[in-house]
């Protein structure tokens, strides 16, 4: 063995090849060299593993760099046909084409983004926002950050501090990664005092709760997970006048934050951010890549002396926005203030409320010339139904039927695994990402634009 190693070709001589030069022009010294160094790394494990040194251990080596180097870029544009219309893994909303010009023309020049235009003097960051967010929500003032979990950790912060936050039991809730309500209490330097029962919580035990070291009561939207039978929690407008006898504010963290009445399209009817406003909270969160369809943002919209006091704190200048999504944001905004367009305008709202016959009728028109690009792997197409979900932990319960195409691999290269099938898909120049159920691949087609984008991506499907 010690005798074959003796064989490794040397990184050095390799990258002074006539292939070694030509990885080094195309990707350049430091790459093509780290890529030389791991497969002659990787190359000396499988033969201390116990496998032959190749016939040409040079040429394998310049191989599995140049395989490694050419690797597509995983950021690539993909097709979420998994169902989920907010995929939290594939990056949440799809921005609508307003946005996208906006932020592209904002990335290509200067814009009056802290500057205002008529004195020659300062301006606002968040201006460009704050009147939108005003006008759709019916809040006195609005402030942007990051995303909603930075929007609930500043508030949190600039409220509580070194004092007590009230929040119920039933809604100390773990939202993916490590967004847990109580941690981001702690990091907010906030001290939890929890109230009521996981399944029930009265106003009495917040009014037990609320004393001189209280800063603020919370209400947190139960996003991703629900509680049936025999339940009670305090809604909104019943907490307000509690919190407000003992003179603290109520916040409320809505999650995603419809801005618009979902329930006309077949999802569970859920305060708008208007109606939580309108409840009486102090102030309420929400996300801008969730139900609004926008890029990924938090906001925090309510009372003008509590925005004042979170503009000011220091963390606040740690969360900001770029001109990229201020300017994305308000495009998307500025799509709300006409409710008979909104719909078709914005593809979060246009995938979500989009008709299952409609949906059908793709499936049907998609289903032979599908079956044709996957005949060479051996898969059979078929019709049919299924559910999509909202996705981001918003409305968790609620499945809205839709069609699909339902791929079963009968043998042929890809042998009879579904995962296997499913991993094909995903590694196409436009991977298609779909799901797995009962022995099959399913392209749930809610989330597919145009058929020629399918088709177009399963024309290198075959071997
Ligand atoms: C999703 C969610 C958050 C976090 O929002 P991001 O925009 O993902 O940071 C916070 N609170 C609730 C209730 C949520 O549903």
């Amino acid at each position: 063995m010690t005798e074959a190693l003796r064989h490794l070709p040397s990184v050095d001589r390799l990258l002074g090849s006539d292939a070694g030069a030509a990885l080094t022009a195309a990707h350049g010294r430091l790459r093509a060299t780290e890529a030389i160094r791991e497969a002659v790394a990787s190359l000396r494990k499988t033969v201390l593993g116990g496998e032959a040194m190749p016939s040409d251990p040079g040429a394998s080596v310049l191989a599995a760099a140049e395989a490694s180097l050419s690797r597509p870029d995983p950021l690539r544009p993909c097709l979420n046909l998994t169902g989920t219309v907010l995929h939290t893994n594939l990056g949440r909303a799809l921005l609508p084409e307003d946005a996208i010009t906006a932020a592209t023309e904002a990335m290509r020049t200067a814009v009056a983004l802290e500057f205002s235009l008529e004195t020659g003097g300062r301006g606002e960051r968040d201006d460009h926002l704050r009147g939108l967010l005003c006008e759709l929500t019916g809040a006195e003032d609005a402030t942007v950050v990051n995303n909603n979990a930075a929007a609930v950790l500043l508030a949190l912060n600039t409220l509580a501090a070194g004092r007590e936050a009230v929040v119920s039991r039933g809604e100390l809730i773990e939202i993916g990664g490590a967004f847990r309500i109580p941690d981001i209490m702690a990091r907010a330097g906030a001290r939890l005092v929890e109230v009521g029962t996981t399944n029930r919580t009265h106003p009495k035990d917040y009014r037990a709760a609320l004393g001189p070291e209280t800063g603020l009561v919370m209400k947190v939207h139960c996003s991703n997970y629900r509680i049936e039978g025999f339940t009670r929690e305090v809604e909104a407008p019943d907490l307000k006048p509690i919190a407000a006898e003992a003179g603290v504010p109520l916040m409320n963290d809505l999650g995603s934050g419809s801005l618009i009445d979902m329930s006309r399209y077949g999802l569970r009817r859920e305060p708008t951010v208007a109606e939580a406003v309108e409840a009486g909270a102090d102030l309420v969160t929400f996300s801008g890549d969730k139900l609004l369809g926008g890029p990924q943002a938090g906001f925090i919209v309510g009372r003008a002396d509590l925005i004042a006091r979170i503009n000011a704190n220091p963390m606040k200048r740690a969360m900001r926005l770029d001109k990229i999504r201020i300017a994305a944001l308000a495009a998307v905004l500025r799509l709300y203030r006409d409710p008979d367009t909104v719909m078709a305008r914005v593809p979060t709202l246009r995938m979500l409320s989009r008709p299952k016959t409609d949906i059908a009728a793709q499936a049907e028109r998609l289903r032979a010339p599908v079956g044709v690009l996957l005949a060479p792997l051996g898969v059979e197409v078929s019709l049919c139904d299924c559910d999509s979900q909202v996705g981001s932990g918003a409305l968790p319960t609620d499945t809205l039927p839709s069609s699909g195409l339902r791929l079963v691999a009968a043998g042929g290269p890809g042998g009879r695994d579904p995962e296997r099938l499913a991993e094909r898909l995903r590694g196409l120049p436009m991977p298609v990402i779909a799901r797995i159920s009962e022995g099959a691949v399913i392209l749930d087609l809610r989330t597919l634009r145009d058929d020629a984008q399918l088709l177009a991506a399963l024309e290198d499907a075959a071997p």
